[in-house]
Formats: C-alpha cells, structure tokens, sequence
C-alpha cells in the first residue's frame, strides 16, 4: 500500500524584502506511513511549522513533490486542494483557533457544516460522540471561553477528528498547557492512534512526550537531522 505521506525534495523560500529570498526547507525527503504516531523536533526556527503547513495543504512547497495517498498535489487546484484538506486532514494548533462566539458543540460541526451534504441531527450527534470520547460530554453546551485550555484543547481535538481524516497534524499541540494536563491531552491523540489507527504527526518540544511516540523526527536548519524508529523501544511490555 501507498505511503500515506511522501515528500521528495521538499524545499521552502520566502520573499524577505523586494529582492531576497531565503530558503527555510532546503529539501525534505520523507515518507509516513500509515497508523505512526510521530514526533517531529527541533529548534524554534528550524521550519516545523513551514513543513506541517505544506505538508497540510495551507501553503505550496517552492519545488519538490508532496503526495497524499500516492496522488501528487502539485497539480491540484485551489479548490481541489481545499477540498482534500477538508477530508484528509485534521489540523491542532497551540492556539486552539476556536470560535469563542460558539459553543464546544458548534465549534466540533464546523468541519462538517463546511463539507454540508449531512442532516444537521447527524452532524449533531456526531460531535456529541467526539466530545464524550475526549471528556467533555458536559460541557457540549458551553461556550468555549467558559472551559479551562485543556478543556479547550480538547474541543480543538475533537474538531480536528469530525471528518474522521487519516492524518491529524498538532502544531505544538501541548505548549500552552501545564504538565498534567499536557499528558492528558497527549494520551488522548494517542488512544485515537491505536484505536482507529489515525497518523499523527506532532510538533512538540516536550522530550518527554516525544519520547512516547512511535518515531522521532527532528529538523535542524530545514533540514533534517534525525529520524528514528521508536516502536521497539515503545512496545508494550
Ligand atoms: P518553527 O516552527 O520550527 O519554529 P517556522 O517554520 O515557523 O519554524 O519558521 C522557519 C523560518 O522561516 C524562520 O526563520 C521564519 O522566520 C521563516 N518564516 C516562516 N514563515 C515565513 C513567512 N511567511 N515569511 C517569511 N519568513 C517566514
Ligand atoms: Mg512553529
């Protein structure tokens, strides 16, 4: 089977000023498969988050080929691109990025009122399912502002699993959160892992949380650096 995810060459330049340009990825190869639960590390800097954002369809790479699923997204319009997003991938951000006008319950439909084409009670029912798999069944009615940022983080979780997409890519998922309610957030992506064999793929600075994932991946400088199979060493005993 097709890697999930395949990046061959994957560079990055940005417009600084009228006439420079400077290149942040300077060519990654990699490939994900299925059901990995990784970490990917590395200085503030280095372009983790250039790399999750190409790797998630929200910015296009300078050169280099980025295949979903064995399809190649170099030809995919802006549309089409929008399109796979929505079903391939589920996004976690530091900054949750929910909508504090709404309640846990809405902000969980949002993916789906995007996609339409679902009765309103099956969206409903849906999220209700998402939010009482992450804890937070009696909050479904609050508004986001009125829970902790766990809780918060948790609701970002949920959204990020309502289209149910193979991959879930976290962007510092944990950094905002004390060491408790970091494990917890953490345990919970990775209980969906080995439940519904979702890939992750995790920007964390938190070595001990990247200690618990099934790869290490870090990125020094755009480029990267280090790669390492965990699964032996993370086997149940
Ligand atoms: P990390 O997430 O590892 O901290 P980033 O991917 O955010 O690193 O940034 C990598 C480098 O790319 C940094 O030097 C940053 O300043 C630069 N960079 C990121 N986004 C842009 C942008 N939109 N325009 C110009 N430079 C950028
Ligand atoms: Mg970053």
């Amino acid at each position: 089977m097709a890697d999930l995810l395949l990046l061959d060459g994957i560079r990055k330049s940005f417009n600084v000023g009228a006439r420079t340009e400077t290149e942040v990825l300077h060519g990654i190869d990699l490939a994900v498969r299925r059901g990995e639960f990784s970490a990917l590390m590395g200085p503030s800097g280095s372009g983790k988050s250039t790399l999750l954002n190409i790797i998630g369809l929200l910015d296009r790479p300078s050169s280099g080929g980025l295949f979903i699923n064995g399809q190649s997204t170099a030809a995919l319009s802006e549309q089409e691109l929008t399109k796979l997003r929505g079903h391939a991938i589920g996004f976690v951000f530091q900054y949750h990025h929910l909508i504090s006008a709404f309640t846990a319950r809405e902000n969980v439909m949002m993916p789906m009122l995007v996609d339409r084409g679902r009765p309103s009670f099956d969206m409903e029912r849906r999220a209700d399912e998402l939010l009482e798999w992450v804890g937070l069944s009696r909050w479904q009615d609050s508004y986001v502002t009125n829970i902790s940022g766990g809780q918060q983080q948790r609701v970002a979780i949920a959204r990020a699993l309502a289209m149910n997409p193979p991959l879930i890519l976290a962007d510092e998922p944990t950094g905002n959160l004390d060491t408790g309610t970091a494990n917890d957030v953490f345990d919970l992506m990775q209980r969906f892992n080995r439940n519904h064999g979702t890939t992750f793929l995790i920007v964390t600075h938190n070595h001990d949380l990247a200690s618990r994932c099934s790869r290490l991946i870090e990125l020094v400088d755009g480029r990267v650096t280090r790669d390492e199979d965990r699964t032996a060493k993370n086997a149940p005993q």
